[in-house]
């Protein structure tokens, strides 16, 4: 193929072997306003192939992008894998997006089908007419809104359902992610279906006790790599179970997870601290086995709360967008190292290097604080269309993460922040994840966020907005707390007390946004 004399692989293949080995057992339950729904391996297979015959009907071929703005419903595991199965790429869209976006990443994707829900279509149905691309409805579409060509149902019905996976070259495309890395409009990161299956193998025979029978959480949302690639590709591939919860709220997901017996619960670190306080209302433990976290950094109090409350070891990991995603995770079996984000996984280097050189890999000395560099199976096939920018994230065969980080004599990465939210008062540098982590250490703390707000004297200012619980005075207890713990010139000089903190659409705390309130 292609002349680099390698065999066919494709992502897909990941539903045609499910269905081959365990056709008649549960691959997806999915928890709608109805009632619980369920999909075994074969169905799915089966539901694949009428919308790839479908997709096929329309002119979709190998190579074409097709874009997918689903919630966590069966329908989005059946879009992605049609699409793939075909040869196609998947191009899944935020669900938070707005028109604007929406557009940009239609064009710059030059989809020709959009695939989405009927309450995405209120954003997305505008979009999809500006750029001419042809919509496929899922759901009821809400009144005002532009109707779709054809709905899902009716476009699988359309074709010939598909016979086998269209052969791909394993460094073809299979994902366009949008992800707005560092500043700017999103960019495209490609993931390669070599990337994507690797991936699930590692984390299979690696990373995770995954085991057939376990029953894993899907709240992290689909359209995001990590819930994408670690939840529903990982799950599919072991021929285990995903229970689906379409919109994330801590209670129903506690109750979702007793009722259904999940044993392994991945999250990002929001979505831990909600689970917790959940769970000072609600008796029921879900029986979890294990647990992970990954996304942002996870406040060790938490990790330790929850390590304690649901009885489940907890494996902090790092990854992202770019790297498929996983980098780093904390090994299972053995304690996680409090503060670090494990061992690069395999076949994957992590380099420690000099942020302010430009252009090649200046590798640091063990210990020291630097820019996390990765290179490996993971890495991404650049961003789509997009050589400048490509070109400004690699260097020497290294992805420069833009996070700053250590490594310990055994190869532990600890990450100290990502590079744009370091904090900069009087000159010296002030990490808002370590103040993170000892603000979420006081019980008063329901959850927090650090961030720099511009001062004339200082340059900036250290701010905290905390969630307090309930009955808690104020935060001036908080604040005595964390004076005794840190140094002078970081401790929060400013608190602000919120409902809420704001999330992005894959559930982190969007400290930028913070930052640019006017408080
Ligand atoms: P995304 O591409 O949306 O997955 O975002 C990737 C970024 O999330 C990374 O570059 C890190 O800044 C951050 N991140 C991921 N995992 C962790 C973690 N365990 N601790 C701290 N930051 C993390």
């Amino acid at each position: 193929m292609d002349g680099l004399g390698l065999g066919t692989l494709n992502v897909a293949t990941i539903v045609v072997e499910g269905a081959r080995r365990h056709r008649n057992k549960t691959a997806v339950l999915t928890a709608l306003p109805d009632g619980l729904h369920e999909t075994s391996y074969g169905e799915l297979w089966e539901q694949v192939r009428a919308a790839a015959g479908g997709l096929r009907a329309r002119g979709v071929e190998r190579g074409d992008r097709v874009a997918v703005m689903l919630p966590n419903v069966p329908q989005f595991i059946v879009a992605y894998f049609a699409v793939l199965s075909l040869g196609a790429v998947v191009v899944p869209i935020h669900l938070l997006f707005k028109r604007e976006e929406i557009t940009h990443v239609l064009s710059r994707s030059g989809a020709g089908v959009l695939i989405a829900s009927g309450t995405a279509l209120a954003e997305a149905g505008p979009a999809a007419v500006d750029t001419g691309t042809t919509v496929v409805g899922v759901g009821p579409v809400p009144d005002g809104v532009p109707v779709p060509a054809v709905s899902l149902d009716d476009l699988a019905t359309e074709g010939t359902p598909l016979d086998a996976v269209v052969g791909t070259n394993p460094l073809d495309p299979a994902t366009v992610l949008f992800t707005s890395g560092t500043t700017g409009a999103p960019k495209g990161a490609v993931g390669t279906h070599f990337a994507l299956v690797e991936q699930a193998n590692v984390c299979i025979i690696d990373l995770f006790d995954l085991r057939e029978d376990d029953v894993v959480f899907g709240g992290l949302p689909l359209f995001h790599t990590f819930g994408q690639t670690v939840v529903m590709n990982t799950t599919l591939r072991r021929g285990a179970t995903i229970v689906l919860l379409p919109r994330f709220d801590a209670a129903t997901a506690l109750a979702l997870c007793v009722e259904q017996r999940v044993t392994a619960f991945l999250g990002v670190p929001t979505m831990f601290i909600a689970l917790l306080e959940a769970s000072r209302t609600s008796a029921e433990r879900p029986p979890f086995r294990w647990a992970v976290s990954g996304g942002a950094a996870l406040p060790s109090a938490v990790l330790e709360r929850f390590e304690t409350t649901f009885r489940s070891p907890v494996q902090e990991g790092y990854g992202m967008t770019e790297t498929s995603p996983v980098i780093s995770v904390n090994p299972r079996g053995v304690p996680s190292r409090a503060g670090s984000v494990g061992p690069a996984i395999w076949g994957v280097d992590v380099v420690i290097a000099d942020a302010e050189v430009e252009g090649r890999i200046e590798p640091l000395p063990v210990g020291e604080v630097g820019e996390i560099v990765v290179r490996g199976h993971n890495l991404f096939a650049g961003y789509l269309d997009d050589p400048e920018a490509t070109a400004e994230a690699m260097a020497d065969g290294f992805l420069r993460t833009g996070d700053v980080g250590l490594l310990s004599e055994d190869g532990y990465v600890t990450i100290v922040d990502r590079k744009k939210d370091l904090i900069l008062r009087n000159g010296y540098n002030v990490y808002p994840s370590e103040l993170e982590s000892v603000l979420h250490r006081h019980e008063d703390v329901a959850s927090a966020a650090v961030f720099g707000v511009d001062h004339p004297v200082h340059g900036q200012e250290v701010h905290a907005a905390v969630v307090l619980r309930d009955g808690a005075a104020g935060t001036e207890a908080v604040d005595a707390f964390v004076q005794d713990r840190v140094a002078a010139f970081k401790y929060p000089r400013v608190y602000h007390v919120v409902d809420s903190l704001p999330l992005g659409p894959s559930g982190k705390v969007l400290r930028r946004e913070l930052a640019a309130r006017d408080w």
